[in-house]
């Protein structure tokens, strides 16, 4: 099957008419193509969106938030179709698609209908100065976003939902390793009756279909969610044209698990942020520190409940642990595992990849745990991404702490306890945009959402979002 870019509401071959091939990574076979896009791809997409956005930006909120609410509605409605087409392209299993991505897809942009209703800005009256102030928020016009492939329509949708919600037009690249659902999200949108031009999706490499959409001059805000070395590099390409820039990068986040947690829910809690989705969500907690007290019973009871997951075929119901997202991603996570002895590590369990029955091809690999010794190690330093965990004791709150932090990165940090007092300095003082205390990926739509350090630059999420695709515009008359 060949998918199609979608520009100014219609389904069209790229320009130079070159392809690329899109692999299905349960089997291991190519089973479509997508349009190798180029520069005059991305033009014809940004033009369509300039020509969309006068009209866009002043269409009522109540019709913008019913035009959302309806696409919401539709996704929902064809959930199972969804879920099907997002575990095929992607690798994952389809109850994880069916219950996570793409329930959330639909989330994404019931949240944004309602919030841009609820999105009012401010006036001051300048006392003694006959002055009065108000604060204009108007979209930016075009803006670009590009999304990974780990939560391929949940990311995608994300950053589309608030663009236009707020009243841009979008031209947008989903990753050239899942570009399935951003396809047919497409026929969503025109089935809703959004209008022509306001969302543009352009299929592509980054290096060429991405890197034009960065470099174009007339979008004016880059929203990416991607790798680290990617997010420096886009910031090294837009900072000169002064766009404005949301960059959700990777992360290495710490799981500290502490001897007065609850310790059934933190073990049930920690196999799914170890492994849910193989380990390829920017939120997954790879580094887990264990108080010394309950390391030894730790150990044994989280081996022997992760042995028990099923790596298989990511359409049958029962698996836990589908494919990885392409050969090459694979290697790079075995390559990982390759090294963990030369670094000090200790492979406790998995380790190795998989033959599943029937899908001899497909990329799977056993979930992994590395016991550590050292928190500068590789393991414990780099972003592996994949269904791989390290773990390792230590003895106090102060120690915990500085292993933690000890990392450049700083998305999220999980802490198991039960202490008030440990809990509140925990938060105040890890390096991290989110903390979860008790709990993991619970998410409120209306929180900040974003990381410190290499993990990123801004906030997404409820009024963030909204202020980010708007301008602030001060108008200030004298009366
Ligand atoms: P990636 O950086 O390789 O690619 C992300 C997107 O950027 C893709 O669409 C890609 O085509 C595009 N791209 C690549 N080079 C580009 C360029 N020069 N100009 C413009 N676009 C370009 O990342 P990936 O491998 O797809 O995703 C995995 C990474 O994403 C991991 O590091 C993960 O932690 C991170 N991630 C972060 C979050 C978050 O919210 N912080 C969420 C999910 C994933």
């Amino acid at each position: 099957m060949k998918i199609k870019n979608y520009i100014n509401g219609e389904f069209i071959n790229p320009i130079q008419n070159n392809w690329i091939e899109n692999y299905n990574p349960a089997i291991g076979e190519v089973y479509g193509q997508i349009p190798d896009s180029t520069k005059e791809d991305v033009e014809k997409a940004v033009e369509a969106a300039k020509k969309a956005f006068p009209k866009w930006s002043n269409t009522t909120l109540d019709k913008r938030s019913k035009i959302l609410s309806k696409i919401a509605a539709l996704i929902l409605e064809k959930l199972d179709f969804l879920a099907a087409a997002e575990s095929k392209d992607n690798g994952k299993p389809i109850s994880l698609a069916a219950q996570i991505d793409i329930p959330r897809a639909a989330a994404n942009f019931q949240f944004f209908a309602n919030a841009i209703t609820q999105f009012s800005s401010e006036a001051h009256e300048s006392v003694g100065l006959n002055a009065m102030n108000f604060t204009l928020r108007q979209p930016i016009g075009v803006v670009g976003c590009i999304s990974p492939w780990n939560l391929p329509l949940y990311l995608f949708t994300w950053k589309i939902a608030p663009a236009i919600a707020a009243g841009n037009c979008v031209v947008a690249k989903p990753s050239e390793v899942t570009p399935m659902t951003a396809y047919l999200l497409g026929e969503i949108c025109t089935e809703a009756g959004l209008p022509k031009g306001v969302l543009n999706i352009v299929h592509g490499l980054g290096t060429s279909t991405g890197q034009a959409i960065v470099e174009h001059p007339n979008i004016k805000a880059i929203s990416f969610t991607g790798g680290t070395a990617t997010g420096a590099h886009i910031a090294r390409v837009a900072a000169p044209m002064f766009k404005k820039l949301s960059l959700e990068l990777g992360g290495k986040n710490p799981n500290i698990i502490f001897a007065d947690c609850d310790y059934e829910k933190m073990l049930a809690t920690t196999i799914r942020s170890s492994f849910a989705n193989q380990g390829q969500i920017c939120l997954c907690g790879s580094r887990i520190f264990v108080e010394e007290k309950i390391y030894d019973r730790f150990k044994q009871d989280f081996i022997e409940k992760v042995a028990a997951l099923k790596v298989g075929n990511p359409s049958e119901k029962d698996t836990n642990i589908g494919a990885l997202v392409s050969k090459e991603h694979l290697e790079k996570v075995k390559s990982y595992i390759d090294i963990a002895e030369n670094e000090g590590g200790k492979i406790l369990l998995g380790g190795s990849k998989v033959v599943v029955e029937g899908n001899e091809k497909g990329y799977y690999l056993q979930p992994t745990i590395i016991e550590v010794f050292d928190n500068q190690c590789k393991l414990n330093q780099e972003e592996i991404f994949g269904p791989v965990v390290t773990i390792m004791s230590f003895k106090t709150d102060e120690e915990a702490l500085t292993l933690a932090n000890d990392v450049k990165y700083g998305l999220s940090a999980t802490v198991w306890t039960n202490n008030l007092n440990r809990t509140m300095q925990f938060s105040k003082q890890l390096q991290t945009g989110i903390v979860w205390v008790n709990t993991w990926l619970m998410r409120d739509l209306r929180t900040p959402f974003g990381g410190q350090k290499a993990s990123g630059v801004g906030r997404e999420g409820g009024f963030e979002a909204l202020q980010f695709f708007t301008e602030a515009k001060n108008i200030c008359i004298q009366y």
